[in-house]
């Protein structure tokens, strides 16, 4: 079903509350931010006021008929303090940089820790993605809303000081130039906005574009992709896909051009027209003689710079609408619910020699847009130390009811229960320290083996610990073998002496991984697939070993492997299709029966033309 777009595309966060958030960011991670800025405003005022009054003073002087003396000192000192303000404002600008970068920093870290810690299904969820790309597109770089609203709320308070002190003196001549100024200026930036929102109104569009692009770009760039570049010749493809998605792009980005070519121009038009009229009226004044020369020229510069001020304080507001509506989306991603409790759930800590009862009570599972439930009414008690094995076909729901069970998702219907408790109340952080987990897909870092291995650091590693699991998971002979042996880097994407090791010897580090966190449920999903036959067998025979009192599940794409097990469970057509032990299963002749021996026969047959 479609969301309401009207209500999803209404940034929560308006403008004065951006600029809070911004003011109350910097005060907690760089008040020099806030007084550089304030500095910058006041030489700008400063600035445009000497700019103001240095024509009109000398013109009163030279009225007054002072020595030459008197008018050097007059414009020294003039020339002194512009030279002074602008210098200081110019150092002010260079240096402004670093603490709004500091600022800028401590967001995107923000925000990749949202990305980290936030519910594991919004990770696939693609509505949750776009947002966070759109989020983290506005701290990209300097020049992205994060960074650059400091730069406009600075411009902005300059334009609203200076706007108010020139009020002040063209209220002088009367009121109905500083009215006519406003209204034009105004008209100018309401039509103009109005033009401009264009954009803004297919950021959903823009969004989705750009999302399809950086696809197209990480893939290509993927190290696991690249031998299948070469050889199913992805490359023609992928430069098709990005060609076509950077074409939808540039005219995308073309036409908001457009628009943005159209709100300028009536910019101008109303610029001429506005400050045309203006200067028309105090000429009028002074060819009436209502005006002497030195308040003509005041009154004169003090026009222009009116209108700028006003066009200023528009432009700025435009400009500011704009990035507020990126710090909203930021805001808003930070704010987005999560389905899992984390800070507000109940503490869980892990009990020391205690075996866990784990239980999934009618529970049924459907993806998000899936027409059909993956796992329905399933019953299933896994019982204190109990070793589970789970078969099935590819797409039966193994891994599902794998991640059902770590808490990765919540069932749609019926609940996962921890010692009889359902597990939805617990902080779900607390709860995943129950599980040690070796998945299918490698997760390794671009770090040392050792701190891959203890997922730590330095000297927080218990190297002792590590070599045992290293030991136990059939990789500590090779790892020793290595130059730098647990120093060694894993990967060659950042660090260039980096290793790449095999699958299997992946797969077995990964175990190690799994054995060094001694969690009291152990989860291992297909962990011999990259094994050799012999490799996996001896893990088969080490298995009670391995996982030790812990309870464990254990998917298996051989069936003969789950002889170890106290009992196997076959999933298909989303439940238990059959459970029992190995024996039990094989007795009853049914569809675990059936399998095992087209797999059996397989594998003599395989025997025999090997011999
Ligand atoms: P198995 O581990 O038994 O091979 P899975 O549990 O991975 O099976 O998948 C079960 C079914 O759920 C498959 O039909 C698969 O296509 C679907 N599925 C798996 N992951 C997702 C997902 N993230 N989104 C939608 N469907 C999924």
């Amino acid at each position: 079903m479609e969301k309401p777009k009207t209500e999803k595309q209404r940034p929560v966060y308006g403008m004065a509350s951006n600029c809070a958030f911004m003011v109350r960011r910097a005060w907690r991670d760089c008040k020099g931010v806030l007084s550089v800025g304030l500095g910058i405003v006041l030489c700008g005022v400063a600035a445009s006021l000497l700019e103001l009054f240095v024509v009109p003073s000398i013109l009163t002087a030279l009225e007054r008929g002072v020595g030459p003396g008197e008018l050097v000192w007059l414009i020294a000192w003039f020339t002194l303090g512009m030279v002074g303000v602008r210098a200081l404002r110019g150092y002010l600008d260079e240096n402004a940089i670093f603490g709004r970068i500091r600022v800028r920093s401590s967001l995107c870290l923000d925000l990749h820790l949202t990305f980290c810690r936030t519910s594991f299904p919004h990770i696939e969820d693609p509505d949750y993605v776009k947002q966070i790309k759109k989020a983290s597109k506005c701290l990209d770089s300097n020049d992205d809303a994060g960074e650059a609203v400091w730069q406009t709320m600075t411009e902005l308070l300059t334009n609203l000081i200076s706007f108010a002190v020139y009020l002040l003196l063209l209220s002088q001549v009367g009121p109905w130039v500083a009215l006519l100024c406003m209204v034009l200026s105004a008209a100018s930036y309401f039509a103009g906005e109005h033009i401009r929102a264009w954009r803004y109104r297919r950021r959903e569009e823009e969004a989705a574009l750009l999302h399809k692009l950086d696809y197209v770009i990480f893939r290509s760039r993927d190290m696991k992709l690249a031998k299948d570049i070469r050889i199913f010749g992805i490359g023609p493809w992928l430069t098709e896909l990005y060609e076509k998605y950077a074409r939808l792009f540039q005219d995308f980005y073309a036409k908001s051009m457009r628009y943005y070519m159209w709100a300028d121009l009536l910019d101008v038009g109303l610029a001429l027209l506005r400050n045309g009229a203006a200067y028309g009226l105090l000429i009028a004044m002074a060819l009436r003689g209502e005006l002497g020369a030195a308040e003509f020229v005041l009154y004169f510069t003090a026009v222009s710079g009116f209108t700028q001020w006003v066009t200023g304080i528009f432009a700025g507001l435009g400009q500011l609408h704009r990035q507020s509506l990126e710090l909203s989306v930021l805001r808003e991603v930070a704010d987005t619910p999560e389905p899992f409790r984390f800070d507000g759930g109940k503490p869980l800590s892990v009990k020391q020699n205690h075996l866990y009862e784990l239980e999934l009570r009618d529970v049924s599972f459907r993806y998000p847009g899936a027409e059909s439930d993956t796992l329905s009414h399933v019953n299933l008690t896994i019982r204190p130390g109990e070793k589970l094995a789970v078969v099935g076909k590819n797409g039966a729901g193994k891994t599902t009811l794998i991640k059902l069970l770590c808490g990765l998702y919540d069932p749609t219907e019926g609940q996962v229960l921890l010692d009889g408790e359902d597990i939805r109340q617990y902080d779900r952080r607390d709860y995943y320290k129950h599980f040690s987990a070796v998945f299918q897909q490698f997760s390794v870092m671009a770090g040392t083996i050792a701190e891959n291995v203890a997922q730590a650091v330095g000297d927080k590693v218990d190297l002792p610990r590590m070599w045992d699991c290293l030991d136990k998971a059939g990789v500590a002979d090779k790892i020793r073998e290595l130059p730098q042996g647990e120093n060694t880097h894993l990967g060659r994407e950042v660090y260039l002496d980096g290793v790449d090791l095999s699958g299997g010897q992946m797969q077995r580090l990964m175990l190690a991984r799994a054995l060094y966190k001694n969690a009291p449920v152990v989860v291992l999903d297909e962990p011999t697939a990259a094994l050799d036959p012999i490799a996996e067998s001896d893990l088969y025979q080490r298995y009670s070993e391995l996982t030790g009192e812990c309870t464990s599940v254990y998917i298996s794409h051989r069936l003969a492997s789950t002889r170890f097990c106290d009992r196997v469970l076959l999933i298909e057509n989303g439940g238990i299709a059959e459970e029992g032990t190995h024996e039990e299963l094989l007795k009853q002749g049914g569809r675990y029966a059936y399998l095992f021996n087209i797999q059996s026969k397989y594998y003599k047959e395989g025997a025999m033309e090997d011999e």
